[in-house]
């Protein structure tokens, strides 16, 4: 259930929900989202989805990148009138790649309480299936599309922790024809559709899926987790 702040205020909910199978979102993300005034949604004919599933009827307004700036203020006053909102992205976890951030730096500059309920979110099922270190990895999101993109990878190139990337089907191949460029060969995972009804889990050296011998599907959404720089791999400054 929603709680207010001893002050009055609303709270700002960070709910996660599902990345593909709608099973994957807790009891708590399901109350909270059945309680709240309204939902700030990413995609609201996605979230749509996953209300009627649940039968949820909480009202919804949509919070995406290019209306962010806008609508912040009003959302603000909401909470600072004591009602509680939950703001949900397209998929998995807000804030994660994706616009929730702003919305949650506003609320905390405004001392509005901010709750998490956590859950899914992409990047972790495709490490931890990945066969590659666990211990300790770096998540780089998107690559920059173009302007900073060579220089993100050149960068990355001597990173030792596992790395991880998400990426477009519009970009994938593109993507591991330059990892492969610039890192060389290395083991690779590529996680597509997780949790979906065609999830496929690519495991192996870039080689292979630059070289012809092993294609991925250019469809969907994907994760691409790397290996780290080895030891005696060669160092160059960037
Ligand atoms: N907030 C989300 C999260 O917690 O993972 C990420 C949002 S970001 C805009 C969308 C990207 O996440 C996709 O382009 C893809 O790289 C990755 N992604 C989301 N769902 C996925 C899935 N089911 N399988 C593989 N990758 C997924």
């Amino acid at each position: 259930m929603t709680s207010e702040s001893p002050d009055g205020l609303g709270t700002l909910y960070i709910v996660s929900t599902p990345i593909g199978n709608l099973k994957d979102i807790t009891l708590r993300a399901l109350d909270i989202l059945a309680s709240v005034s309204l939902i700030a949604a990413e995609d609201t004919r996605k979230t749509a989805i996953l209300l009627r599933h649940y039968e949820i009827e909480t009202k919804m307004t949509s919070y995406f990148d290019f209306n962010k700036e806008k609508k912040t203020p009003s959302l603000l006053e909401r909470l600072k009138a004591g009602n509680s909102i939950a703001v949900v992205s397209d998929a998995g976890t807000p804030g994660i790649s994706d616009p929730a951030f702003y919305l949650v730096r506003a609320a905390v500059n405004e001392n509005i309480s901010v709750e998490a309920i956590p859950g899914a979110t992409a990047f972790v099922p495709a490490l931890i299936v990945s066969g590659l270190p666990t211990d300790r990895f770096v998540f780089e999101g998107f690559l920059p599309a173009k302007k900073g993109r060579q220089k993100r990878l050149n960068f990355l190139k001597n990173e030792r922790r596992t790395i991880v990337l998400y990426e477009s089907p519009k970009r994938i191949v593109k993507t591991l024809g330059q990892l492969f460029d610039v890192f060389g060969d290395r083991r690779i995972c590529i996680a597509r559709e997780l949790t979906k009804k065609f999830e496929e889990i690519y495991r192996g050296n870039l080689e292979e899926f630059c070289s012809g011998k092993r294609h991925v599907k250019q469809k969907g959404e994907f994760v691409i987790i790397i290996e780290g720089r080895k030891d005696g791999e060669e160092f160059e400054k960037n």
